[in-house]
């Protein structure tokens, strides 16, 4: 079937690469395989998938420098694969251009439940591109006239926590680094002050959640980052 989404496998522990294979292809994926960096790059380049599962640790170059280099010409979503208890690595994939990640061992469960949401998100953008209304559970927002409405009534926000949601927003189910919500909602000059983020998360979730202490929207990721998603 054509419409299927294609997903492009970058791994090369043979269990693993069996389990993903077996796994998406019984969930109506078409799935591609590479086992090396190399090759990895040049199948995304040849054959551009829908979403990239990539392992982070291949025989021929680290995970990371296949997201970097593919970053250097599309934005196709790619989920890493690490080991569990490596937090360095997946934050310095997510800052590399990573969509998410999975830590080893994951369940099945979790490995779809992954790729439908940057699959979601992907087809979120491609929609929403020109949208200057967001809306999400009771929140409506108008980019245009940068105006939030909760159960239809205006929420006073800052500047600051306005561009904190607007950018988790933007990046739908997308786990947002520290670093990059330094840098996004900042400038390029804060990138190590990661106490600013929790000081206006907090005050963003008093605003947007009906429970800011049970947050249902901006969830934390913890010791990395935050996550939003509309429908959670
Ligand atoms: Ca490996």
């Amino acid at each position: 079937m054509p419409d299927q989404p294609r997903i492009l496998v970058i791994e090369d522990e043979p269990p693993l690469q069996k389990l993903l294979r077996v796994t998406l292809a019984a969930s109506g994926y078409q799935v591609i395989e590479s086992a090396t960096a190399g090759d990895g790059i040049i199948q995304a380049a040849t054959t551009p998938p829908d979403l990239i599962i990539l392992d982070l640790g291949l025989p021929d170059a680290d995970g990371v420098e296949v997201i970097r280099r593919i970053r250097e010409w599309s934005s196709m979503p790619i989920i890493v694969v690490t080991a569990r208890g490596k937090e360095q690595d997946k934050i310095v994939a997510l800052d590399a251009g990573a969509d998410d990640y999975l830590t080893k061992p994951f369940s099945v469960g979790e490995l779809l439940a992954r790729v439908r949401v940057v699959l979601r998100h992907l087809a979120t953008l491609q929609t929403d591109s020109a949208a200057t209304q967001i809306s999400f559970a009771n929140i409506q927002i108008d980019l245009a006239k940068r105006e939030v409405l909760k159960s239809g009534n205006r929420l006073q926000l800052t500047p600051t926590e306005y561009r904190l949601m607007i950018t988790l927003v933007k990046n739908s189910g997308k786990v947002m680094t520290h670093a990059q919500l330094l840098k996004e909602v900042w400038g390029p000059d804060a990138t190590h002050e990661n106490h600013y983020v929790r000081v206006f998360m907090n005050q963003l979730r008093q605003k947007i959640e009906d429970d800011p202490s049970d947050p249902k929207h901006f969830l934390t990721e913890t010791g990395i980052g935050y996550r939003f998603f509309a429908d959670n």
